[in-house]
């Protein structure tokens, strides 16, 4: 199963790649989390990446397209993957094509979780993070077991710096205009489908799952 997931920053792509990946047995590949974990070890492309992030900015096309083309070349990618928060523009959603066409290979579906633009802020002040492991909760929707401590490896959880208010009404414009287009995009190749992610979690998934077939 190759998968990618579609939605505004906050939609819940993370949150549903994770499970979905769990469920299919496929590698769960998130650019944010690779750019991350980059920012953590101080490499360059973590000091490069940050200067765009931190102003809500994307990252430009030329730092994450071939990273995401190396990615999918390794073993663990062969029998499927699940993009989250890749591709952003529709330079990489070409260069995305161009990959896979080399590997001889598609995409299955491109998933859109749909939520209006006022559900999300709500949701990415509540957003907690681990920096270890990438696992995302929500101190209302999706709370951890014990207060800022990860449920999966008991790493710290912090509000990430990007998901402050006005960062966030950044993210979503930029959202609108630069990644919304993919949208049509995949609709036009007849992968997109849409769901509707205002439900609770585990509902979603269940749609998702519906869709995906065994
Ligand atoms: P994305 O990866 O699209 O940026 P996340 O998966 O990190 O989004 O979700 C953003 C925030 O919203 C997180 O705090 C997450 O726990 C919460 N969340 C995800 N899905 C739902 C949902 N269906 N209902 C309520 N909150 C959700
Ligand atoms: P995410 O964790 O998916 O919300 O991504 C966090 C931030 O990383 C984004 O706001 C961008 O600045 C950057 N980023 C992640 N993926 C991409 C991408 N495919 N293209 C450009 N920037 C990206």
């Amino acid at each position: 199963m190759r998968l990618i997931m579609l939605g505004a920053p906050g939609a819940g792509k993370g949150t549903q790649a994770k499970k979905i990946a769990a469920i299919y047995n496929i590698p769960h590949i998130s650019t944010g989390d690779i750019f991350r974990a980059n920012i953590k070890d101080k490499t360059d492309l973590g000091l490069k990446a940050k200067e765009y992030m931190d102003k809500g900015l994307l990252v430009p096309d030329e730092l994450v397209v071939d990273i995401v083309a190396d990615r999918l070349k390794q073993e663990d990618c062969k029998d499927g993957f699940i993009l989250d928060g890749f591709p952003r523009t529709i330079p990489q959603a070409e260069s995305l094509d161009k990959a896979l066409i080399s590997m001889d290979t598609k995409i299955n579906y491109a998933i859109n979780i749909d939520v209006p633009d006022e559900n999300i802020v709500r949701r990415m002040s509540g957003r907690r993070a681990c920096l270890k492991c990438g696992a995302t909760y929500h101190i209302n929707y999706n709370p951890p077991q014990v207060k800022d401590i990860c449920d999966s490896c008991t790493g710290e959880l912090i509000l990430r710096d990007d998901d402050k208010e006005e960062t966030v009404l950044k993210r979503l414009d930029i959202y609108h205009k630069q990644t919304s287009p993919l949208i049509n995009y995949y609709e036009e190749k007849n992968t997109l489908v849409t769901v509707d992610g205002t439900k609770n979690i585990d509902d979603i998934t269940k749609s998702i799952v519906e869709i995906l077939g065994a």
